[in-house]
């Protein structure tokens, strides 16, 4: 598999060959029915609520209002309507009759609850985590760059696994934090291998291997970007890669965060096959103010950003490093690219494809 060519070489000429494994406000309010001896279609404001409870979850509290008549689902779409949480996601504790769970057809006054009771839930906001993967309307180009048809891309992106598997990398996985995030600043996310420098050459030190233009594009890409760098292999290596390419002691930016092997997800793409990829999803459910918006990746795989094509640029791969250092400028003209788009409020809807023809006569 391609996505296990991250073996990762020591920078200098020792070059130890460690193979790393990839490794509606539809709150159905109960129906009088049962209020027959009077107005069989009361008005709505006389639906007064029966008693009131909070939902305690993820830091806030949600008051619910309980109506005579209401059922488990009932209350659990109200639930849903103030946090996003999908009934079929939501873990309310204390929702129980005779000590087992509650089922959706049960009546809520049947549950023994009192006026102002405080319910703990557990859940996540799976409305969220489906947009963040949600398929763009204007894309077609990315897709043909992608060789893969339209219907496939939507079956990999809303794929619930795959939505689950990114809920557990946000509710478990920790970035290694370096530096404080800078609220209004976008995100720009980094791949390491063949991305800044070539992992596979043989040199005497990492500078020989680095990417031309590397600290100069870090320092132009800082003014307006948060830096993360996002690479399939572990974080030792990332860290170690850092420390030999100079970037973590630059003194003229600073790295936000880094995220390892561990954050991916193994998904199996039409005309991929099962390849482990790296969900932007997991950022966004972690860091909120991060968004599609707001965030670019770059890489030389396509693959790694299959459950978020809008957001990612391939970037050329740097092989070779001692043939091309002379010539190789692409950090040069995406440091470029990334100021000319610093403006724009939406970056998912940019073709980073074409991005060489953002600006006529290009970079
Ligand atoms: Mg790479």
């Amino acid at each position: 598999m391609e996505n296990n060519e991250d073996k990762s070489k020591e920078l200098n000429s020792s070059s130890v060959d460690n193979i790393e494994k990839v490794s509606s406000q539809d709150t159905k309010v109960s129906s009088l029915d049962t209020d027959v001896s009077q107005d069989k279609n009361p008005p709505e404001d006389e639906c007064k609520p029966s008693l009131s409870v909070s939902i305690k979850w993820s830091g806030g509290v949600y008051p619910i209002s309980i109506y005579d008549g209401m059922t488990v689902i009932e209350f659990k779409e109200a639930v849903y309507s103030e946090t996003k949480v999908r009934p079929d996601k939501q873990k309310i504790v204390n929702l129980k009759c005779k000590g087992k769970p509650a089922t959706d057809e049960m009546q809520m006054s049947s549950l023994g609850l009192r006026n102002n009771m405080k319910l703990m839930m557990v859940g996540s906001v799976d409305e969220v985590l489906a947009e963040a993967v949600a398929v763009p309307e204007d894309m077609p180009e990315v897709i043909n760059d992608l060789d893969i048809s339209e219907e496939n891309i939507t079956c990999v992106q809303n794929r619930q696994d795959y939505i689950e598997k990114i809920e557990k990398r946000v509710r478990e996985y920790k970035p290694k934090l370096l530096n404080p995030m800078r609220p209004g600043k976008k995100l720009l996310v980094l791949d390491i291998d063949y991305t800044l420098f070539d992992h596979r050459s043989v040199g005497q030190n990492g500078l020989e291997l680095m990417r031309p233009y590397l600290h100069h594009f870090l320092v132009s890409a800082y003014e307006d970007y948060d830096l993360a760098i996002w690479s399939a292999t572990s974080m030792k290596w990332i860290e170690e890669k850092m420390r030999l390419l100079g970037v973590t002691s630059n003194p003229n930016y600073n790295i936000c965060f880094y995220v390892d092997s561990l954050a991916m997800i193994r998904i199996d793409a039409p005309n991929y096959g099962v390849v482990e990829v790296k969900p932007l999803g997991v950022i966004w459910g972690k860091y909120s103010h991060y968004t599609s918006k707001n965030t670019i990746m770059f890489d030389d795989l396509r693959r790694n950003f299959l459950m978020n094509p809008q957001n990612g640029l391939k970037i050329k791969a740097f092989r070779n490093a001692h043939e091309n250092r002379d010539t190789d400028v692409e950090l040069l003209k995406l440091a470029v690219y990334l100021k000319d788009i610093a403006v724009l409020q939406d970056l998912s809807k940019l073709r980073h494809s074409k991005w060489e023809n953002y600006r006529k006569g290009g970079y």
